[in-house]
């Protein structure tokens, strides 16, 4: 017997049918002897449809309203997931963010989950009860609704996992496993079978939709073993454990299953393109110490992540431009801010741009390997695409350039890095 925590994302989630089919799946789990839990989101396209209404009611809402709007879609779910359930003889309910409770700091739209009392729900579970939790929310210190960020669902499930010590952490999602880079730009990208938790990491920070970053970050502090599937498997398809997704490891685990098939180690894993950063310049800076402090200062109090940073030396009269990229969601706040400050930051101008997109090449093999980035420069150059800017990690190199050229860019990269599966 093994506990087992399953998530279902939006596409399983949409709809009567696709409930009831979630239902099956979760059933067949647990008359395999298994102790379960199920975390849910909201209806494909719902959240979307509630974050609108907050931006027609106030562009510059109040964050902690936008939560309680927002945390809507999964109550939703997770009732009805508990009907279906219900409705195929099993044992279930629903317990909401408050009430298992999943306590999280006061960052509303973007909380921290602090700790989940999982007693009570583990004595449910452990009495024949499946638990139905709805991902993305959870209880502020004082009480209120919170919501953990977009995709945050994916978090809930790993936090629950690590809280009732799960064997394992299913994540049952539209796509089978993690690929190589998009399938849908990428006729010929592969299944990856394992993947590490910081590969995975640095693809979910840089727009492989798969997981939300948070969640794997959490997957590797808590060792919670994370597995991504589709549900779009047939009803009397055999449970999970035989299912071929693609499993998030360590990399020593990665280590030993590459030598066992007597595998060498892939220079890039994968390639990921992000189009929800924007770009902002702000020139003619004060090229003295103290100035860039005076701008990210303010965007790290308000809770705004900055990404990527290009400060250039200062060319005449002693003044520099400083060009960096915030999450697009994150944009208006981050231009009104720094509007405000316009005078002790001491800028010319600022200029902003949300046409651009982030590409990015991730893999463990290019700690060992030189010219991963070369490669990625000459393949860009040769199709004409301009970078705007550059990043780099251990593990990952990331370039900024126009949204346009984001499925030409990706094409390349995959082959340049000689990824093209049959
Ligand atoms: N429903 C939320 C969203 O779309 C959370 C999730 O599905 O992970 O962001
Ligand atoms: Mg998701």
């Amino acid at each position: 017997m093994a506990r087992i925590v399953m998530k279902f994302g939006g596409t399983s989630m949409a709809g009567t049918e696709r409930i009831r089919r979630v239902a099956r799946i979760v059933q067949r789990q647990q008359a395999a002897g298994h102790e379960v839990a199920v975390v849910v989101s909201a209806m494909a396209g719902e959240t979307d449809r509630l974050v609108n209404f907050c931006r027609e009611a106030d562009p510059l809402y109040d964050p902690a309203e936008y939560d309680v709007v927002v945390a809507s879609g999964e109550q939703v779910t997770s009732g009805l997931l508990a009907m279906h359930l219900q409705a195929l003889g099993c044992k279930a309910r629903s317990w909401l963010g408050w009430q298992v409770p999943i306590k999280t700091d006061d960052a509303h739209a973007k909380a921290r989950i602090e700790d989940i009392d999982a007693a009570a729900l583990m004595a449910s579970m452990a009495s024949g009860e499946i638990a139905v939790i709805p991902g993305f929310q959870g209880i502020s210190p004082a009480g209120r609704i919170t919501t953990l960020g977009r995709g945050g669902s994916d978090t809930s499930a790993v936090a629950v996992a690590a809280a009732v010590k799960a064997d394992r952490c299913d994540i049952y999602t539209d796509v089978d496993g993690v690929y190589t880079t998009d399938p849908r730009i990428v006729a010929k990208a592969r299944k990856l079978k394992n993947v590490t938790y910081e590969e995975m990491l640095e693809l979910a920070s840089v727009g492989s939709k798969v997981l939300q970053t948070r969640s794997v970050s959490l997957a590797m502090k808590e060792g919670v073993r994370v597995q991504v599937l589709s549900s779009f498997i047939d009803d009397d398809a055999p449970a999970a454990d035989t299912i071929p997704g693609t499993m998030i490891v360590s990399d020593d685990e990665l280590a030993r299953i590459q030598e066992g098939l007597d595998m060498e180690r892939q220079l890039i894993t994968g390639i990921a393109a992000d189009k929800n950063e924007a770009k902002i310049t702000l020139t003619r800076i004060a090229d003295r110490p103290g100035a860039v402090a005076a701008i990210f200062g303010p965007l790290a109090a308000a809770n705004i992540n900055v990404d990527m940073i290009i400060q250039n030396i200062a060319k005449d009269r002693g003044e520099t431009d400083v060009t960096f990229t915030v999450p697009i969601s994150d944009l208006a706040r981050t231009q009104s801010l720094l509007e405000e400050r316009k005078d002790t930051i001491g800028y010319y101008r600022m200029l902003a741009n949300s046409k651009v997109a982030k590409i990015s090449v991730v893999g463990v093999g290019m700690r060992s390997h030189a010219g991963v980035a070369a490669t990625m420069f000459r393949a860009l150059a040769d199709r004409g695409i301009n970078i705007q800017a550059i990043t780099t990690s251990e593990i990952k190199v990331s370039v900024l350039i126009d949204e346009d050229e984001t499925e030409l860019a990706v094409r390349v990269l995959h082959t340049a890095y000689e990824m093209d599966g049959e």
